[in-house]
Order: structure tokens, then sequence, then C-alpha cells
């Protein structure tokens, strides 16, 4: 395939990128083989209450342990999933597997209703039956529809308006949670999110990186905390790192939050261990105590 060069001419072949398109491609076949050989697995990052540093719930995210490349993040192979369509198996293999240890938890806890979210992409939307995936899963696993949280992007509410529109509407009909990731970064309108049946707003991290340093500058992250609660809808920050940050997220009136200042994302048994510790994480007493 030619390329156009910088110099104006047209290079016909071009080794890196040939390179580059080999390597996609290799990543592409381990991947299909990656499910079966269990390469595949989840790892859960705590959603902290500001008002009290509970655990509210968990985040999964999922990892890939491959046999030669060691950890691969998702960042690198789920645009490769999405391209290939293998994010449908992978996809419903997600949140079973969520679904699956939030039953547990909850069970070995007495009954300790958990939150639990999971990523969704927007391709999971083209086939028009990821609410039947939901519903097929929450009845397989036995999760209580009320505890799954449904993450995804603003590309849901921009691409294909009516089609996902229908789909988010027989979502939250199954009685499951609906959440816009990253909050701010995209181009839904204020319209969109209105007409939308969501219920949490993620902040993404960049704003929150702009919280209780030096520089200073609150003004987005408050401005979304205040739209979020002016729809209606509970606001989560991502990406915590420090205490300014959460000292600052909560004077805001934010309800929930992410980050590894409270724990990095980590395997199930260690979450597990956090759930049963389940000491505070806020690391403010005072705070907590009045
Ligand atoms: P996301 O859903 O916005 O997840 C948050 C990402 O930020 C995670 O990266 C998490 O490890 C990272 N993070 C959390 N706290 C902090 C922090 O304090 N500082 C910093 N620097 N980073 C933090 P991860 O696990 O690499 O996932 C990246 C993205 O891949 C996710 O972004 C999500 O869009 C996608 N993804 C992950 N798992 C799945 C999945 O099962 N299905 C789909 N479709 N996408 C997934
Ligand atoms: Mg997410
Ligand atoms: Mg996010
Ligand atoms: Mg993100």
């Amino acid at each position: 395939r030619a390329k156009a060069t910088g110099g104006g001419g047209w290079a016909v072949y071009d080794p890196q990128m040939h390179a580059r398109v080999v390597d996609r491609l290799e990543l592409e076949g381990d991947l299909r083989r990656a499910l079966q050989r269990r390469e595949i697995s989840l790892h859960y990052q705590p959603t902290i209450d500001l008002a009290d540093g509970s655990i509210v719930g968990f985040e999964a995210l999922v990892r890939w342990h491959h046999p030669t490349r060691g950890l691969v993040n998702p960042g690198d192979f789920i645009p490769a999933a999405e391209a290939t369509g293998l994010i449908i198996p992978l996809g419903r293999w997600v949140l079973t597997e969520a679904c699956r240890q939030a039953v547990a938890w909850s069970t070995e806890s007495g009954g300790r209703p958990l939150k639990m979210s999971v990523n969704v992409s927007v391709r999971q939307f083209d086939r028009a039956n990821l609410p039947n995936v939901v519903a097929d899963v929450l009845m397989e696993t036995g999760m209580p529809a009320s505890q799954l949280c449904l993450e995804m992007t603003e590309s849901v509410i921009m691409n294909d308006t009516e089609e996902n529109l229908a789909q988010l509407i027989r979502l939250k009909a199954l009685g499951v949670q609906l959440a816009i990731d990253d909050f701010g970064t995209g181009y839904s309108s204020l319209a969109y999110l209105r007409r939308f049946p969501v219920d949490i707003i993620k902040i993404d991290r960049s704003f929150v990186e702009q919280l209780g340093g030096a520089a200073d500058d609150s003004t987005l992250a408050r401005t979304i905390v205040q739209l979020g609660q002016s729809l209606g809808m509970s606001t989560v920050a991502e990406g915590i790192e420090q205490q300014g940050q959460l000292t600052a997220l909560r004077r805001m009136g934010c309800d929930l939050a992410q980050g590894f200042f409270f724990s990095r994302p980590v395997p199930a048994d260690v979450a597990g261990r956090l759930l049963r510790e389940a000491a505070p994480m806020t690391d403010e007493p005072a705070a907590l105590a009045a």
C-alpha cells in the first residue's frame, strides 16, 4: 500500500510500518486464543464513598498476561479486540466474571450489597443485543441488576444515537446503572446527556490532576460536579493520587472516588482482602468523625 511521504514522493514500502502491521496481526491472533488459554483476568479497583471513606464497590479492569510479551495493557489490545469483533466474546466474559466475583464477595460478607462497574465498548452496542447479553449474565450469575453499573464513553451517546438510546432504555429497564466514563473528554452535548438515562458521571482523571497542586485549577472539576448535581446524577472522580485532590473533591460535593491514592487495580484475592479489612480509606479521621 503506497504511503505519502513528507518529501512529496511516494514510498511503496515502509519496513517500519510493515513491522507494525505484522505485530498487530500477531497480537490479534494471540488474542483469539487468549480467552481459551486463560490468559485474560480481571483486576479490581475500589470505589470509595467520599462521605465516609468506605468501599462501595469495585471497577473491573481487564488484564492480559501474554506468554511472551508479559502484561499487555487494555489500551493496547481493546482497540484490536474492537476492530476484529473479539470484543463481543471478551466483553461477555468480562461481564460474567465481574458479576460472578461480586456475588461471591457479597455472599462472603453476609449479603453486603456491593457495586460492580464494568466497562463496555461502543462496539458492544453494534448488534443491538447488549441488553439480552446483560440479562443472560445477570441470570447466570445471580447478580442483582441494581448492583451492576455499565461504564461507557461519550461515543455511545454520540454514535447511532437512536439505536443506542433504545438499548440504554432496555438496560435501565433491567435495573442496571449506567455511567459515562472519562466525562469531559468527548463531545457529548448537554442536550444528549439529559435525554439519555445516565445515573453516574465519572470525572476524567485529566481534570482531577489539576486539583490541589501548585497550579490548582478546580474550575472544570467543580463544573462537572455541579452539572451532575443539577441533573440528579452522582459523580465519581477518577484518578485521585493525592490527599489534596481528595480534599478538594470532597469540598465540591463529589460523591465517590477512585485512584492510586486509595488503591491501584489489584487481583481478586487482594481486593477481597481490602474489602474484609474494610477500614475507611480516606486517611482523614477528623473529617470522618465530623
Ligand atoms: P477507564 O475505564 O477510564 O479506567 C481507568 C484507568 O485509569 C485504568 O487503566 C486504571 O488502572 C487507571 N487509573 C486508576 N486510578 C489511577 C490513578 O490514580 N492514576 C493513574 N495514572 N491511572 C489510574 P487501565 O486498567 O489500563 O484501563 C484503561 C482503559 O481500558 C479503561 O479506562 C477502559 O476504557 C479500558 N478497559 C479496561 N478494562 C476494560 C474492559 O473490560 N472492557 C472494555 N471495553 N474496556 C476496558
Ligand atoms: Mg471505566
Ligand atoms: Mg475512565
Ligand atoms: Mg480513562
